[in-house]
């Protein structure tokens, strides 16, 4: 196997041990499971609950809790023009390919980027016999196969020469067609053109209708936002990577609504303010990286267009995108419904459309990326003087779905009574679990595996002068503190 074979296959292991422990330790279930699983849908387990809802809790509170950003909740069904005003209807759609042999479906775009180079290579001298031959650059081959690809006729010719991923056939592929990824629904009771609603496949619209709502009622002027956590829908037509691209996920998006003219320099703040988020949060920042929209591919509504990516195991993929939208929503509210979405300056008596600047993250997909930047395995001594595996996930506190394990060293001597009220006190101000079986090495191994950040150990100290042990799960040290201050400890720690 060549090194870069080599690198792929440890790196799907990683991502199977990870989609394995979330499993085991109830972060992450598969939808339906009993009955087989529902392709792109997952269920988040007790652990992945608290950690989901942690995350979020990170970003409302990193949103909300300032002077000119407003909540809101919509609701997940809107009226159905609201989609042809955003563009939904008319837009949002992947070319996709059917496979006549086998029925496999896939988008044209990932079809494409799975072929390796050589493929590629083989692709454009088959597309232009004689022009692509000889030795040529990796890069030349990239950049050119990625401009055929954004042909309609050359990539029906590209596909067709392609053999199914999932059967192997060549040339079986049906011609591209255009598929909508909103999911379609009916309200009330008759089935028929005029009671279809859909599923929102972005939050973003929800915030856009109520612009002028939260405006009045928040008392707001511009420059100001709102923000949304939500669920979205998308029919995609490939769902793989674990939670990376899910028919059913969360977002956490943001529009910010801001006078034209002054939305390039709040477009650099907020740039700046949402990388940041993540490196507080414990991404390293070379894992992290931006990539800009090309112009020429930028969405229908947007005036210039940034991905945050995460280095995830299996490649570069966008966790949050921070989009300059311009005046398009709003403006095309207003001519949909009819009503103005004009804002009133008081101060300058003049009337404009705002622009907006908007960034919109995915909860799922960051929660996901949050995990696997977290996992960790290395050698750790053990109480014998050897040492063993050990698995940890290094979360920040402020992520970990549980603040602090306790334990009684041994099931006797008062220690579960002692470590008992250690607990009940600690449980009324954050997420903690008793446990009193097994060896102490073995307890915190346990905990090392779901990213509890601190063991409490009640030990026979414990019972003369009133102190535990607190262990912080990075660096596996140890402290002896008064069980009267474990409380302080640990809140200090999660500020
Ligand atoms: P992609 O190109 O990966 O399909 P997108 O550019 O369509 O994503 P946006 O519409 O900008 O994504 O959505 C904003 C965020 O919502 C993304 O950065 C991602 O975190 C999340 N998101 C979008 N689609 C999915 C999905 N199918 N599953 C999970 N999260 C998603």
């Amino acid at each position: 196997m060549s090194q870069n074979k080599n690198a792929a296959a440890d790196q799907s292991k990683v991502m199977d041990k990870i989609v394995s422990l979330a499993k085991r330790r109830g972060f992450v279930f598969q939808s339906s499971e009993i009955y087989g699983g529902l392709n792109g849908c997952w269920d988040y387990g007790p652990l992945g609950v608290e950690m989901l809802n942690n995350l979020k809790q990170q970003w409302w509170k990193s949103m909300t809790y300032r002077e000119n950003i407003e909540g809101l909740d919509a609701s997940i069904l809107m009226h159905p023009r609201v989609w042809e005003a955003s563009g939904h209807v008319e837009n949002f759609t992947d070319p996709m390919v059917d496979c006549k042999s086998c029925k496999a479906r896939y988008r044209l775009d990932v079809l494409f980027d799975e072929l390796s180079l050589k493929r590629k290579k083989e692709a454009l001298r088959e597309l232009e016999p004689g022009k692509f031959e000889g030795q040529l650059k990796d890069e030349l081959v990239i950049e050119e196969f990625a401009k055929r690809t954004a042909t309609d006729a050359d990539s029906a010719r590209i596909a067709a020469m392609l053999p199914c991923p999932n059967c192997g056939n060549k040339g079986t592929f049906t011609d591209a067609r255009k598929f909508n990824l909103m999911f379609k629904t009916f309200v009330g009771p008759v089935e028929d053109s005029s009671s279809v609603v859909f599923l929102r496949p972005e939050t973003a619209q929800g915030i856009f209708v109520n612009f002028l709502n939260v405006q009045s009622a928040g008392r707001q002027k511009i420059p100001f936002g709102i923000a949304q956590i939500g669920k979205a829908f998308r029919n995609e037509i490939n769902t793989k990577n674990f939670l990376f691209r899910t028919r059913e996920f969360e977002q956490m998006e943001m529009q910010f609504f801001v006078k034209p003219g002054t939305d390039d320099e709040q477009f650099e703040y907020w740039r700046a303010a949402r990388m940041q988020w993540y490196v507080d949060l414990g991404m390293p920042r070379e894992k992290l990286q931006w990539h800009q929209h090309p112009k020429d591919k930028l969405a229908h509504y947007a005036k210039d267009a940034y991905d945050i990516e995460y280095l995830f195991p299996f490649g570069w993929g966008e966790i949050e995108g921070i989009h300059n939208r311009t005046d398009f929503d709003l403006s095309r509210h207003e001519q949909f419904s009819g009503k103005s979405m004009k804002y009133f300056d008081e101060a300058t008596k003049e009337k404009f459309t705002p622009f907006v600047i908007e960034t919109s993250a995915g909860a799922s997909r960051s929660f996901m990326a949050f995990l696997v930047n977290a996992y960790d395995e290395e050698q750790a001594p053990t109480a014998e003087g050897t040492t063993e595996m050990r698995v940890v996930l290094r979360l920040h506190p402020k992520l970990a779905p549980t603040k602090a394990a306790i334990f009684p060293l041994v099931n006797r001597d008062g220690m579960p009574e002692m470590a008992r009220k250690v607990e009940a006190d600690l449980r009324q101000h954050f997420r903690v679990f008793y446990d009193d079986s097994g060896a102490v090495g073995r307890r915190y191994r346990r905990q090392d595996e779901v990213g509890t950040p601190y063991c409490v150990t009640v030990d026979s100290q414990s019972l003369v002068d009133q102190t535990v042990t607190i262990r912080e799960r990075d660096s596996m040290k140890q402290d002896r503190i008064a069980i009267s201050n474990v409380r302080a400890y640990i809140a200090e720690r999660l500020m």
